[in-house]
C-alpha cells in the first residue's frame, strides 16, 4: 500500500515548522473554557525515536531539531516565546519518554489538550496505526483519544461540527500520491461547509511538482471563496541541490527526496499566530538555514 513512514522524517525541518505552528494554534484554542476537538487526519505513529534505524538512515533530524538545539546559543536574540514553547514541549517528552523521544502531532496535541477536550486520530498505514494504538494505550486516555484506521480525508467529516463548535482539523498527508493535493482541497471545501468557524491547518512540501507549486494559490482561493481569514507560512533551509537524504531507501518516501522547504496554510488562524510566527520564523531560519537560498515567507489576508 503506502511506503511513507514518518519515522524517517521525524524531527526534520518540516516538523519543526509544523509542530511549532501546531503548538501556537493549540495554545490559543485551549485558552477559552470551551471544550475543543482536534481531528488529525494523518496522524503517523504518534511518538518517534531519533536514534532509531529509520532516523539514522535518513539523518533528517540533523537538519531539523538537532541543528536547532545546537545553534540556539548562537541566535542573535533569545528564542521567541513560540520557539521556547516548542523546545519546552520537546523537553517534556525527553524527560517523560527518554532523551531520544520526539513527539508527533498526536502526542503534541494530547500534551496540550485539557481533560474536557477530544482528539481523533486517523492513520491508514498498518504498521504506524498499530504503533499509534500502542503509544496511545500507554496514555490511559481512551475516553479522550480515539485512533481510527480509516481514510482521514474521507472520514474526518463525521466529527464536524464538533458539539462545542470549537475545533482544529490538522491535515498532514504524506503527498506520496499525487491525488493528495486535490484531496486536501476537496476535504477543506467540504469541511468548511460543515464547520465554517473551525480552524484548519494544512502542511505541504514545497517541491518542483506542479501540484505542490499550485497548492498555496488553490488553498487561498478556497479560503477567500468561503470568506475566511487565512495565513500561509513557508520555510526553506537550503538550495535544492545535493540532497542529503537518499531517495531510494526502502520505506522512505519518494515524494520528498531531499526536501528543502515546506509550508503551513491555516484557515481561521488564531489572531495571535501572525505575531508569533513573525518572531519565530526568522529565528528558525537563522538556526536551520544552510545557505543563501534559505528563508521564510509569511502571508495573510
Ligand atoms: N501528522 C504526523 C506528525 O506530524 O507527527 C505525521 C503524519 S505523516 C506526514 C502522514 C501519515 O498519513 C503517514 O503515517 C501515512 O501512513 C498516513 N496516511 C496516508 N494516507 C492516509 C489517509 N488517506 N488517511 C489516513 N492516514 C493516511
Amino acid at each position: 500500500m503506502f511506503s511513507y513512514r514518518h519515522a524517517y522524517h521525524a524531527g526534520n525541518h518540516a516538523d519543526v515548522l509544523k509542530h511549532a505552528t501546531l503548538i501556537g494554534v493549540l495554545r490559543h484554542l485551549t485558552d477559552k473554557p470551551v471544550p475543543l476537538m482536534v481531528v488529525d487526519t494523518h496522524a503517523g505513529a504518534g511518538l518517534y525515536r531519533l536514534d532509531s534505524d529509520a532516523a539514522h538512515t535518513s539523518g533528517e533530524m540533523l537538519e531539523g531539531v538537532q541543528r536547532l538545539r545546537e545553534r540556539l546559543d548562537a541566535l542573535t536574540c533569545p528564542p521567541s516565546p513560540l520557539l521556547a514553547d516548542y523546545l519546552s514541549v520537546l523537553d517534556h517528552f525527553q524527560k517523560a519518554a527518554g532523551e531520544t523521544a520526539y513527539p508527533g502531532s498526536p502526542f503534541i496535541s494530547k500534551h496540550l489538550l485539557r481533560d474536557e477536550d477530544k482528539l481523533k486520530l486517523f492513520e491508514l498505514h498498518p504498521t504506524d496505526a498499530r504503533l499509534l494504538e500502542q503509544h496511545v494505550k500507554q496514555l490511559n486516555a481512551h475516553r479522550q483519544v480515539a485512533v481510527l484506521r480509516e481514510d482521514g480525508f474521507e472520514h474526518s467529516k463525521k466529527f464536524l461540527p464538533p458539539p462545542s463548535r470549537r475545533g482544529l482539523v490538522l491535515m498532514d498527508p504524506s503527498y506520496e500520491l499525487k491525488t493528495d493535493y486535490a484531496r486536501v482541497i476537496d476535504t477543506l471545501k467540504d469541511h468548511l461547509k460543515r464547520f465554517a468557524t473551525g480552524t484548519y491547518m494544512i502542511w505541504f512540501p514545497v517541491i518542483a511538482r506542479p501540484e505542490s507549486q499550485d497548492l498555496p494559490r488553490r488553498l487561498k482561493n478556497v479560503a477567500q471563496q468561503a470568506g475566511k481569514d487565512w495565513l500561509l507560512a513557508t520555510m526553506r533551509v537550503r538550495s535544492g541541490q545535493a540532497p542529503r537524504a537518499a531517495a531510494t531507501v526502502p520505506g522512505q518516501s519518494q515524494a520528498r527526496p531531499g526536501l528543502v522547504a515546506s509550508g503551513v496554510f491555516l484557515v481561521n488562524p488564531p489572531y495571535t499566530l501572525k505575531t508569533a510566527l513573525k518572531d519565530t520564523l526568522p529565528q528558525m531560519v537563522e538556526a536551520l538555514g544552510q545557505d543563501k537560498q534559505s528563508g521564510f515567507s509569511l502571508e495573510h489576508n
